[in-house]
């Protein structure tokens, strides 16, 4: 392995996931639904098979879904793309920012994460030869809030970009409209580039309103939105994303990903942008069921002894674990399987700064009610 990939070695879900396969525990740790996504988006999919769509798709993706994505944003959030050149389908969001970071960062130049950060960001930055700098989220009530005077520090002469995710993975933390204008006012006063991972915008509950980094003011010429169907239609293994954005900044993205990929898969085209235009009702309910199970499993944690974080989007909720008499997250998850038969992940494997982190556990929610009755039962085990 060369050198700058060499911290990475394999991912935490790899790991848990295949202790959780040898043990048979449910798995709570990596993120992926257990039921399937829109009946008729399926169909689509398969009659695109029978149809005879197995080639190669055009490169920036089938004009059916850049059309779709472009008409979505345009309805849901009145930001206007061009869907021929604004618009690039891409393999998952994974790619996307694979491709953002590689596109648009060179050698040396710092690029700002929020810490914790999904895993792939500072992969994808090494891989692109980028200098990475964290800002942490500090608890904040029961939940957690962006260190605003630490992300003004942060960034110097050398920045090239922030990565911002909200909902966030892992926390389930929704950024508010302040957070939100104080991250524009950063960039647009240091003329930074931005990759908003909004791959949980449609999971927000209690009412809360998704807010893209794009929409707010001088942020749609330097952001680079990155969405997939994998979480909005419960289809993570049809890794079908999309990166919208200025046409300069798109066409550096499709730069890079033309020679990662080339192209993204076809017959799943058609069948995202069929669900896009149709499939609104069924993510309504699936926001609404998850926000059920994201208090079902929240219960069964309190019950348990842990110690729950608030989580106001995404399909994942935080447990604090000091209630058992340790700290070490990492340790807790490798032991978690054997002792009761369920999987988390620890918080700290997604930052630079570990202490902050090593008490916490994130468990995903995005299971059958059933699953979630069986794993609360096993983790009454732990007290
Ligand atoms: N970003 C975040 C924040 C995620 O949670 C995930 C999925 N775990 C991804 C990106 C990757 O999405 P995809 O499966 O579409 O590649
Ligand atoms: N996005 C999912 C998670 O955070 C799965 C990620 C993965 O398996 N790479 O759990």
């Amino acid at each position: 392995t060369v050198s700058r990939l060499q911290p990475f070695g394999s991912t935490i879900f790899a790991e848990m996931t295949a202790l959780a396969t040898a043990t048979g525990a449910i798995n709570l740790g990596q993120g992926f639904p257990d039921t399937d996504g829109p009946r008729a988006m399926l169909d689509v999919a398969r009659a695109a098979i029978a149809d005879g769509l197995n080639q190669y798709p055009p490169g920036p993706g089938m004009p059916v879904l850049r059309e779709a994505i472009a008409a979505d944003r345009a309805a849901r959030y009145g930001i206007a793309h061009d869907p021929d050149t604004e618009v690039l389908v891409t393999v998952g969001a994974t790619e996307a920012i694979s491709a953002t970071l590689l596109g648009l960062v060179e050698p040396g130049q710092e690029v700002v994460l929020i810490e914790p950060y999904y895993d792939s960001y500072a992969a994808a930055v090494a891989l692109a030869g980028g200098v990475r700098r964290t800002v942490p989220l500090v608890a904040d009530g029961d939940g957690f809030a962006l260190d605003l005077d630490a992300l003004r520090a942060a960034v110097g002469p050398n920045t090239r970009m922030l990565v911002v995710n909200t909902p966030h993975n892992p926390t389930g933390t929704v950024l508010t409209d302040a957070e939100l204008a104080a991250i524009a006012d950063v960039a647009t006063s240091n003329d930074l580039l931005v990759l908003s991972d909004e791959v949980y915008e449609h999971l927000v509950f209690d009412g809360r309103r998704h807010t893209p980094l794009a929409a707010l003011p001088g942020m749609a010429e330097r952001t680079v939105t990155v969405s997939s169907a994998a979480k909005t239609f419960a289809v993570t293994g049809w890794k079908t994303g999309w990166v919208c954005g200025p046409a300069e900044l798109v066409d550096a993205v499709r730069t890079a990903k033309q020679f990662m990929s080339f192209v993204a898969g076809g017959p799943f085209q058609p069948a995202v942008a069929h669900a896009l235009r149709h499939e609104q009702d069924w993510v309504v309910s699936l926001r609404e069921s998850l926000q059920r199970k994201r208090d079902v499993l929240g219960a069964a944690l309190a019950e348990a002894g842990f110690g729950v974080r608030a989580s106001g989007g995404t399909y994942f909720v935080c447990a604090d674990i000091t209630p058992f008499g340790t700290t070490d997250g990492l340790a807790f998850c490798r032991s978690l399987p054997e002792r009761v038969g369920v999987a988390a992940v620890p918080v700290s494997v997604f930052a630079d700064h570990k202490e902050p982190w090593n008490h916490l556990v994130r468990f995903a929610f995005c299971k059958r009610d059933d699953v979630l009755a069986e794993a609360a039962e096993r983790l009454r085990g732990l007290a």
